[in-house]
C-alpha cells in the first residue's frame, strides 16, 4: 500500500472520530431573506427532520416572523434568535439567542464596540445568549493586524461581562472579507485564528471559561466546505448566512457534521 493511501486512511479515521465525539453548533443567519410563505415551507421541512441528539441548530430569521418559529417549533429541538435589538430592558425578546456585533451592524450602522458591549450586557441581564461576531477587514488580514483587531474587539465588547456570565457567551469569528462573498477563509487560516483566539480566551479569562466559550466560524460556509472547516482545531460550530436559507442544505450540513 502506498504511503499516500495509509495517510488517507489515518486521516479518515481521525475525521470519523472527531465527528463522532464533537457536538457542533449550527446557526443560520437569515438577514432580511424569505417571505412568510417561504418561511412556513422551510419550517415544515425542518420540523419533521430528525437532526439527532448531537448538534444544536439555531435559526435567526427577520424579527417580524419570529412568531412563526414560536408557533411551529414549540415542541422541536431547533431553537431561534434575533438579529438585532436595542439594549434596554423593556419588552420581552421571546427567544434565547441574539446576534451582536455583526459586521453589517458595525459597518453599515456604525455600531462601535462601546455600544456592542452595552448590547452584550443587556442580553445577559435578560437571559439571552449573545452570539458576538468579531472579524477583520481584508487589509487588516493582509497586513497582519488582524490578531490585534480581534483581541481589541473581544476585550471591549465583553468589558461589561464578568466571571460566570462569560459562560453564556458565544463568539463567532467572521472575517469580513469572507461574508457573503463566496470567499471562504482556508481551513488553515481558520485553524490558526481559532487556536489564537482560544489561547487568548484562556489567558484572559482563565482555563475553565476560556476553554468553554464556543467559537464559531462564519463566512461563506456551505455543504461543500463545512467538513474541512469542521476539522480545523477549536471550531465549535458555524454561523451561516446564504447556505442556511435552504432547508435541504441545512440538513445536509448537519448530517455532514454528524458523520452521516
Ligand atoms: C453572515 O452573514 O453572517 C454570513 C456568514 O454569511 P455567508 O455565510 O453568506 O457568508
Amino acid at each position: 500500500m502506498d504511503i499516500k493511501d495509509i495517510k488517507k486512511i489515518v486521516r479518515d479515521e481521525i475525521t470519523e472520530s472527531i465527528f463522532q465525539l464533537q457536538d457542533f453548533l449550527l446557526v443560520g443567519n437569515w438577514k432580511m431573506n424569505k417571505t412568510k410563505q417561504e418561511i412556513i415551507d422551510f419550517l415544515n421541512v425542518i420540523v419533521n427532520h430528525d437532526f439527532g441528539e448531537k448538534n444544536s441548530i439555531i435559526v435567526i430569521p427577520s424579527s417580524p416572523y419570529l412568531y412563526l418559529f414560536e408557533e411551529k417549533l414549540r415542541y422541536s429541538k431547533i431553537q431561534y434568535g434575533v438579529q438585532n435589538f436595542y439594549p434596554k430592558d423593556e419588552g420581552a425578546f421571546g427567544c434565547k439567542y441574539a446576534i451582536v456585533g455583526h459586521s453589517e451592524r458595525r459597518n453599515i450602522f456604525f455600531e462601535c464596540d462601546a455600544f456592542t458591549s452595552k448590547k452584550i450586557k443587556a442580553c445577559i441581564e435578560n437571559k439571552i445568549i449573545p452570539i458576538l461576531c468579531i472579524g477583520e477587514h481584508l487589509e487588516q488580514r493582509k497586513n497582519g493586524e488582524y490578531k490585534k483587531i480581534l483581541v481589541d474587539q473581544i476585550r471591549e465588547d465583553l468589558s461589561k461581562v464578568s466571571g460566570d456570565e462569560l459562560s453564556t457567551v458565544i463568539i463567532a469569528y467572521e472575517p469580513i472579507w469572507a461574508i457573503g462573498t463566496g470567499e471562504t477563509a482556508s481551513p488553515e487560516q481558520v485553524e490558526e485564528t481559532h487556536i489564537f483566539l482560544r489561547n487568548f480566551l484562556i489567558e484572559e479569562y482563565g482555563n475553565e471559561i476560556g476553554n468553554n466559550i464556543p467559537l464559531l466560524y462564519g463566512g461563506s460556509v456551505k455543504p461543500s466546505n463545512i467538513k474541512e472547516l469542521a476539522l480545523a482545531q477549536s471550531v465549535s460550530g458555524f454561523l451561516i448566512g446564504g447556505a442556511s436559507l435552504d432547508a435541504q442544505a441545512l440538513i445536509e450540513m448537519s448530517n455532514i457534521l454528524d458523520g452521516k
